[in-house]
């Protein structure tokens, strides 16, 4: 990052500046120790490998491979998930490891949310003994990674009941047409996890497709986003794509299979949300400490106390939220609507304070060099992306009033 020289004639300050910490209220202090070992070696992780590089990746639109073996070395490949060669763990460690990623990239996060959460996850809950067999080990320990392929071109937000993607069956084998929009990984990934409509049942089913040896699937990689732009996302087409039933996922009958999936990942993005808010907030408020004008610290202004406050009480109350929702969790209670308020409440408030940070940073803070306009532009994708705003907030509609607004 471009250094912020302090001019030689402004005064020192009297002691120390404490050094920036968006953990207020030491939630840290209440973790179980297996968990504050894994944040510490995620932190540490993120910190030394992925801060010094990852803004070049971004702005150059590409993935650092380089990362990958030691992303592996992390050993948290099937994180809270038992058995299958998967590192186990409470639903917290995924999320404190989601979030840790964020607080530093959250396309580190997405990358680790879309194989281990996604992929993995649709095979974990969705899949028979010896497809979870099969499959989970070697994408425990990264050899295959996946993607999930649910978003269409025309069908985003209404996939539940609108997925034009068609599975016809013809004896031991699938065939899949259609089109896949948006899908993280694809286009240099393994396995896709696509989620169709069966022709004979009209029910969705998720099915494993092997990219790299199904003729008839392609991909073309998505150019030009504005955020998340280490994320490889990638167009698929399916043409006549020929899959084994062995391949079909054989717990899932319908989308409320696929739900149980996504309810995981929500919670995970409402992680996801709360770190790139810290991390936003972090790098905003060293700068504040840093930048002279008027010849003072620009973090000694009344207005900008103000904003720092109002970043901080929004992570907050998104860090005590979503440790509540791990607690849910754990006692088996967590919901859809419990999901799904995490994921519009914390990726709403992100959105607020990456844009706070933004604003402290004043023209800096549009110059990714800065660290914090990445975090701002990823912001837009976490608070779209595993079902928008609205949807989220329709789910919890739902629950709350016993009545259903989705047509
Ligand atoms: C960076 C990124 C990564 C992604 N990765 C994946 C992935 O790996 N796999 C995957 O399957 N998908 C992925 N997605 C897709 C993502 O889940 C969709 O973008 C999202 O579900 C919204 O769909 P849409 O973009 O088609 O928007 P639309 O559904 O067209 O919605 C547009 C707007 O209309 C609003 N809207 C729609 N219907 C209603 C309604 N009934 N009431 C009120 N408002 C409504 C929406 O809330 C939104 O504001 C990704 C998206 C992004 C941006």
């Amino acid at each position: 990052m471009a250094t912020l020289q302090e001019p030689v004639t402004m005064p020192k300050p009297a002691k120390p500046l404490p050094e920036p910490n968006s953990d207020f209220y030491e939630l840290a202090e209440t973790l179980p120790a297996e968990e504050l070992a894994v944040v510490k070696q995620v932190r540490t992780f993120m910190e030394t490998k992925v801060a010094p590089i990852i803004t070049k990746y971004w702005i150059e639109d590409a993935f650092p491979f380089e990362l990958v073996p030691a992303i592996k070395g992390l050993n948290i490949g099937g994180v809270a998930m038992k058995g299958y060669g998967c590192r186990g763990g409470s639903a917290l460690m995924f999320g404190l490891i989601a979030l840790e990623m964020a607080r530093v990239d959250v396309s580190i996060a997405t990358f680790f949310g879309v194989h281990n959460g996604l992929a993995m996850g649709s095979i974990y809950l969705g899949g028979s003994e010896e497809q979870k067999q099969k499959w989970l080990p070697p994408m425990a320990r990264w050899e295959k990674i996946g993607c999930f392929g649910l978003t269409e071109p025309l069908v985003g937000s209404g996939a539940s009941g609108g997925l034009t993607t068609t599975a016809k069956r013809e004896g031991d084998t699938w065939i899949i047409n259609g089109q896949k929009r948006w899908i993280g990984n694809s286009p240099w990934c393994d396995i896709s996890i696509i989620w169709a409509h069966d022709v004979a049942d009209n029910q969705v089913k998720g099915f494993i497709v092997e990219n790299k040896t199904t003729p008839g699937f392609s991909v073309e990689k998505m150019q030009n986003k504005a955020g998340l732009k280490v994320v490889q996302n990638g167009e698929i087409t399916l043409q006549n794509c020929r899959v084994p039933e062995e391949n079909r996922l054989q717990e899932v009958k319908s989308f409320r299979d696929t739900a149980r999936v996504l309810k995981m990942t929500r919670y995970m993005v409402g992680w996801e949300a709360t770190g790139c808010a810290m991390g936003a907030y972090e790098n905003a408020l060293k700068y504040t400490q840093e930048r002279f004008q008027f010849g003072k610290r620009i973090g000694s202004f009344q207005l900008v106390q103000d904003l720092l406050a109002k970043m901080l009480a929004n992570i907050t109350a998104s860090q005590c939220l979503v440790v509540r929702m791990a607690q849910l969790h754990a006692d088996g209670k967590l919901t859809d609507a419990h999901a799904a308020l995490a994921k519009a409440f914390t990726t709403a408030k992100c959105r607020e304070t990456v844009a706070w940070a933004r604003e402290l940073v004043g023209g800096n803070g549009i110059i990714a060099d800065y660290n914090v306009a990445r975090f701002f532009n990823d912001a837009e994708a976490l608070y779209s992306y595993e079902g928008t705003y609205q949807m989220q907030n329709l789910i919890v509609g739902k629950a709350i009033t016993g009545l259903s607004a989705f047509v």
